[in-house]
């Protein structure tokens, strides 16, 4: 039986689209390493790790004997007054990755919801102080996710979340951050950072910000310095530090966390997306020992926050598992490898006169145009040459799987050449 795509039509709403006039979709039935199979039998080498989150590729036999081997045990259970082996592994797991400092895990359902912890767990820190403070301070272009709380914290402009403006409570924002990764820094850059702290400090309840990698708000990638003076400036101010590494986190820059790039500690760490491999929806909110217990040491005696699936085990059990293969899988040498490959064969696309820009971190490549292409027209080039690159406004942009190898890269670098040659006659 064929996939009823009319019905999806009719009926379904895809990310960011329109039920008026849907873009076209395609109809995926397996995924097997990097290939994405169409109903239709082609196969198509994947750029985009279904969006930051497939790190090591599709049917990965060791995330699946991990989903397997848990689901004949419980696929869920309660968090409440219960815990589990898998959630155990994995917040395990996460304590001795992610940075000496962060002690403490929350879990939860998805990147935007661990954003929303991380804001409530800084608003709940302030309360406890008995200091009550209610606004963030951001950064232009940055993007945390689709839910109020989250989309109170993004570029406005950027998102359309501009449409919710009248709902949502008012932030501070900074300019986005300006020096390029690897260019001269320029501290002048943070005055009105510096300026905006000094008058409203004692407002804020924290910094919110994508380390080095600013991803659906333009995939911006920024100098190292900016975190390294934002993390100063947040101690300065007794302010706490969020880094919301949803999309940056499990070595996609070429550090396991960007905020190493920094060499810095941030109080609040969001990860998601790659957490399971991509297998499915998870998230977790990591802090300090001090952050947590201020927390618990308020009026509410708790952290206020309890999702239905919090550490669902299956997840939990596919999550540990990715884990250990990231680790096992040696991602440092294969995202140096990618960035290499990337350099060379996406940088001589800056002599085309279709492109402004290319940016180059670890396993991310960005082709920046002038002009934005049509969405559809630019996917079925694409799909015609074998690969899944999904543009987005004028950034035709990949990040493949960990285990891709050199030949499919060059599949998507040129396939990017090709189709820009296309469109842009
Ligand atoms: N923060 C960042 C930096 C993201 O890139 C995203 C997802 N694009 C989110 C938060 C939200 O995550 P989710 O889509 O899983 O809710």
């Amino acid at each position: 039986m064929s996939i009823n795509t009319e019905f999806d039509l009719q009926h379904i709403w895809h990310p960011y689209t329109s039920s008026i006039n849907p873009l076209p979709c395609y109809p995926v039935v397996r995924a097997h390493g990097v290939r994405l199979e169409l109903e239709s039998g082609q196969q198509l080498i994947d750029g985009m790790s279904s969006w930051w989150a497939c790190i090591h590729g599709y049917n990965v036999p060791e995330l699946n004997e991990a989903a397997q081997t848990q689901l004949n045990k419980m696929a869920h259970v309660m968090f409440g007054g219960i815990t589990h082996q898998p959630a155990v592994d994995l917040c395990q797991a996460l304590v001795e990755l992610t940075p000496p400092s962060l002690q403490k895990v929350f879990i939860s359902d998805s990147g935007s919801v661990a954003v929303e912890v991380a804001l409530k767990m800084a608003l709940q820190y302030w309360h406890s102080l008995d200091q009550p403070r209610a606004k963030f301070l951001t950064v232009r272009n940055g993007y945390h996710g689709d839910t109020f709380g989250a989309m109170g914290v993004t570029d406005p402009k950027n998102s359309m979340h501009e449409l919710y403006q009248d709902f949502l409570p008012e932030h501070y924002f900074a300019p986005a951050p300006q020096t390029r990764f690897g260019e001269p820094w320029d501290e002048a850059e943070m005055d009105e950072i510096k300026a905006l702290l000094a008058k409203h400090h004692q407002e804020m309840a924290a910094i919110i910000i994508e380390p080095i990698v600013q991803g659906a708000g333009g995939m911006r990638i920024y100098h190292p310095h900016y975190l390294t003076t934002l993390r100063q400036l947040a101690d300065q101010y007794g302010l706490l530090l969020i880094a919301d590494e949803i999309a940056t986190g499990f070595g996609r820059t070429g550090k396991l966390f960007a905020c190493e790039h920094a060499n810095i500690e941030p109080d609040i760490l969001c990860v998601g997306k790659a957490l399971t491999g991509g297998y499915m929806s998870l998230a977790a909110t990591l802090t300090t020992n001090k952050v947590a217990d201020t927390v618990c040491s308020g009026k509410a005696g708790v952290f206020m926050h309890g999702p239905t699936f919090m550490a669902n085990p299956l997840a939990c059990a596919v999550a540990h598992a990715s884990l250990q293969l990231l680790v096992e899988n040696n991602w440092q040498g294969n995202v140096e490898r990618i960035e290499q490959q990337l350099q060379r064969e996406l940088m001589p696309l800056l002599n085309t006169h279709a492109v402004k820009d290319v940016r180059v971190l670890g396993a991310i490549g960005v082709v920046e145009t002038h002009q934005a292409y049509d969405v559809a027209t630019l996917q079925a080039i694409f799909v015609e040459l074998g690969v899944w690159i999904r543009p987005f406004g004028k950034l035709i942009y990949i990040m493949p799987p960990f285990v891709i190898s050199p030949a499919q890269l060059s599949q998507l670098t040129h396939a990017i050449a090709s189709a820009l040659e296309q469109v842009s006659g």
